[in-house]
């Protein structure tokens, strides 16, 4: 199939590619040559009308759609990902400034596997029945929502919009998606994927645009009646206060600061190489990565000193090169709000034990977005480095002596997205496990994931969880059938 994409991108409603009826466009840029390669609609509230109709027409078929026809389409598309893994991967990297190994290993291979995921799950979601006995029965109806709104971000951007489309769609809705206007590319590659796997016309409408335009429309729409978002804790609070009092269902997966905790009696070498993976994959921005590692204070030094010298190995380059470790950071943008938080840093007294340097890339990527890792210490827990989410390749070193004042570090936070635990004596990592106030703990590794557990956030880091049957919950509406 041709995946190729023309300048000017286009949405895709009721089964058509088509141009914004404002006819204003907004430029795509590669982070890594800072040059504009692509231009997509931002959409305005015409173009969602148009594809709230277009789903609206779709949702009786689509809706009631055998499940193994259901899951024919779905997993063709899982399939079509990937025989398309080269495109697609190439095209991630392009517009997000990720290495290409990485999108090829990560990013493109776990789109697919959201689609297989959600298309065998499907096949298997039950529900329940309640007996009264002789006085009669419930049982309980699973019934598709409707029209659903799906909005992700720019990090892992085709891996987070069919994390969020997949079950939506699983569960029988039509559904209006946004994926971020800053890597828009693969989202606009799956319309055309999603077309030759025989969706039928309007159950998947993707828009592109800005969203405080695009984005806030879909939320405002008082036809779309649930919203899947993912994104920062600032946009999430702003959708819920538009989405709250329409009554729409809601899912929101947002920031976090995580912290790595690492005791004594650790697995040395599989801790310091997780610990370098889980802070600075994708240029540390990953929700899940850690931002702050609070160590032990016996072993403090042993791990800052061997800890620096692997993250001064990490190369920094072309996302192109398989040896470059290190991509470019995603926009200008972010790349200007990382070196600030940087700033931030040393005005608060933190010393930068390596990077805190903008990289100039030879040849190709000179005009490119490239920040060195960085590692900082002498910064107390209060201060806004390590409250704030950076979202960038930094990550502060703190120390603790007991069990307790790791637990108090660790949820001194607003945010409560996941924690990381490394000690090999099992006692302590279920007491950790138990106290820390996230809702994905990782004891002993980092990123390790299984489609099936539920995924999201504590505190400032959302509410609701994705993944297994609590996605398929949510993208349903239970309803009770009680007969005499
Ligand atoms: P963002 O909030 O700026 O944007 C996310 C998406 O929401 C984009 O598609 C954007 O266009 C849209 N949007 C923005 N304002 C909107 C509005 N008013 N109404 C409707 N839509 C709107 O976030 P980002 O900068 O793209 O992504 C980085 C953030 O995402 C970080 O805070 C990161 O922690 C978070 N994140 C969280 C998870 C998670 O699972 N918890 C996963 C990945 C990223």
């Amino acid at each position: 199939m041709d995946l190729s994409f023309p300048y000017y991108l286009e949405n895709y409603i009721d089964g058509n590619f088509i141009g914004p009826l404002s006819g204003k466009f907004l430029d795509v840029i590669n982070p890594a040559t800072a040059e504009v390669i692509a231009q997509i609609p931002d959409s305005d509230e015409r173009d969602v009308d148009i594809a709230v109709h277009a789903a609206e027409r779709a949702f009786p078929a689509w809706s009631q759609l055998a499940v193994e026809k259901k899951f024919s389409i779905l997993n063709k598309i899982a399939d079509l990902i990937d025989e398309n893994l080269e495109v697609l991967a190439n095209a991630e990297t392009n517009n997000n400034g990720k290495p290409l190994w990485l999108s090829k290993r990560m990013d493109i291979p776990r789109a697919s596997d959201n689609f297989r995921f959600y298309a065998t799950a499907i096949m298997h979601f039950a529900s329940a029945s309640h007996s009264m006995g002789k006085k009669g029965i419930n049982y309980t109806l699973k019934q598709p929502i409707g029209i659903v709104g799906c909005i992700s971000p720019w990090n892992l951007p085709l891996y987070l919009f069919t994390w969020k489309i997949a079950p939506a769609l699983a569960a029988g809705n039509c559904v209006i998606a946004k994926p971020s206007e800053v890597t828009p590319l693969t989202a606009f590659l799956l319309g055309k994927i999603c077309h030759q796997a025989g969706l039928p016309n309007g159950v998947l409408n993707i828009l592109q645009g800005s969203g405080n335009r695009t984005g806030e429309n879909i939320v405002k729409h008082p036809k779309v009646k649930a919203i899947s978002f993912t994104g920062s804790t600032r946009a999430g609070a702003h959708i819920a206060s538009i989405a709250a009092p329409m009554f729409k269902k809601l899912s929101l997966e947002l920031g976090g600061k995580n912290a790595s905790i690492i005791f004594e009696d650790c697995n040395w070498q599989k801790m310091m190489e997780e610990t370098i993976r889980s802070s600075f994959t994708n240029q540390g921005q990953i929700c899940l990565c850690s931002s702050r590692i609070l160590l032990h204070r016996n072993i403090y030094d042993q791990f800052k000193n061997e800890f620096l010298e692997k993250v001064k190995a990490l190369k920094v380059g072309d996302p192109l090169e398989p040896e470059s470790r290190q991509g470019a950071i995603v926009s200008k943008v972010h790349f200007e709000k990382v070196m600030q938080c940087i700033e931030i840093a040393k005005a608060e007294g933190g010393r930068i034990l390596c990077g805190g340097h903008a990289i100039k890339v030879e040849g190709r990527c000179e005009n490119g977005y490239f920040i060195e890792p960085t590692v900082i210490e002498n910064l107390p827990a209060s201060c806004k480095t390590n409250q704030e989410e950076i979202f960038g390749p930094v990550v502060t070193l703190q120390s603790f002596e007991t069990e307790e004042e790791a637990i108090a570090l660790a949820n001194d936070s607003t945010y409560g997205l996941a924690a990381i635990v490394w000690t090999e004596n099992i006692s302590v990592g279920h007491r950790m496990a138990a106290a820390l106030e996230a809702g994905i703990i990782w004891v002993n590794c980092w990123l390790l994931r299984d489609l099936r557990t539920p995924f999201g956030g504590m505190k400032n880091s959302g509410v609701g969880r994705e993944g297994g049957w609590d996605a398929l919950q949510f993208f349903t509406e239970s309803k009770n059938v009680c007969i005499a």
